[in-house]
This record gives C-alpha cells, structure tokens and sequence, in this order.
C-alpha cells in the first residue's frame, strides 16, 4: 500500500498541482511568485523547485501529457540545457563503453585461441618429444640385439675351435699310438 505521501510525491513529479505538503515550502519558480495549490503547477525533476506551467514553459497539451504518464520526466529551462548535456555525455560514454565490451570480447577471443594454439604446440612437442625417445630406445634395443647376436657368434665360433682343437688332439694322440703299438710289433 503506497501512503498518502508517497501518492503525493508521485503526483508531484507527474507535474499535478502543487500538493498540500509542498505547499508554501521551496515554491518559487522564476517568476518568485509563490506557487499554490490552486495554480497550474510543475517540479522539476532535476532541480525539485515548483514553477507555474507557463513560467516553466510547459504548455497545456505537455502539462496534461504530464499530469497521465506515470514515468514521464520534466526539467526546468534552466536545468533542461544540463540534462540536454549530460544525456549527450551519457550517450557518448555508453557508446564508449559499448566500444570496450568488443574490444574486451575481441581481446578474449584472441585470448582463448592463443591458449588453444599454445596447448595445440605443446602437444605436438610432447608428442613429438616422446617419438625422439621411442625412437631412441627401439635403436638401444636394436644395437644391443645385435651385439648380443655377434657375441653369441664369437661364442659359438670359439666352442667350435676349441672343439677342432679338442678332436685334433685327439687324433693326434690316437695317430702316435697307432704308431707306437706299430713300433711295437
Ligand atoms: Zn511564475
Ligand atoms: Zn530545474
């Protein structure tokens, strides 16, 4: 529920006559003529002093467009340059602060992809890295391959020899005791 002074303050700012609390109190628009309830009286909304409609300029069609919009503003010819001024100023600054948000959205964007591309390097490194290391251990693994086969042939090439030697041996003793049990008859 909405007192009787907040409904007085509402309708003071939709620019009906000057109410009864009001009254009496900061009434003196420009021609410093007091304002009264009885009179065609206006607020301004910037600078809240009372003028009679036609000392603030309002004609009679604004001042009944006044008296039905609920949201409707009104400024005085004093304040109205001001407000004119600070609506540009307003204007430019959220054109500029528009501007900043794209700005700011395009530095994201090229924020995000560059994290995406560093990431997108440094996989292909890692993969990259771990091939070299693959790769280098396959060729360990090879080279000891091959050197455990040629030992291996060394080995065996070494058994077979002290095997010739071995049978040599043997057929040499065999030999001269043939010959000694020949010498022998
Ligand atoms: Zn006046
Ligand atoms: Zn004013």
């Amino acid at each position: 529920m909405e007192d009787k002074a907040d409904l007085d303050r509402k309708e003071a700012r939709r620019g009906k006559q000057v109410t009864a609390a009001s009254e009496g109190r900061n009434n003196f628009g420009k021609c410093k003529i007091e304002v009264r309830k009885k009179d065609n009286a206006i607020m301004c909304d910037a600078c809240r002093e009372w003028f009679h409609a036609g000392c603030g300029k309002c004609s009679q069609s604004l001042y009944r467009v006044l008296q039905e919009e609920e949201n409707q503003f009104w400024f005085c010819p004093a304040c109205k340059p001001n407000i004119m001024q600070d609506c540009a100023e307003i204007k430019r600054l959220r054109e500029e602060n528009t501007a900043m948000k794209k700005q700011i959205q395009e530095l994201r964007e090229k924020y995000e992809e560059l994290t995406v591309n560093m990431n997108q390097t440094e996989d292909r490194w890692k993969a990259k890295e771990e091939g070299i290391v693959e790769r280098a251990a396959r060729e360990t693994v090879l080279r000891m391959e091959i050197l455990l086969e040629k030992s291996e042939k060394q080995r065996e090439e070494k058994e077979e020899r002290e095997k010739r030697k071995k049978n040599l041996f043997i057929f040499n003793l065999l030999e001269s005791k043939k010959q000694l049990d020949k010498d022998g008859d």
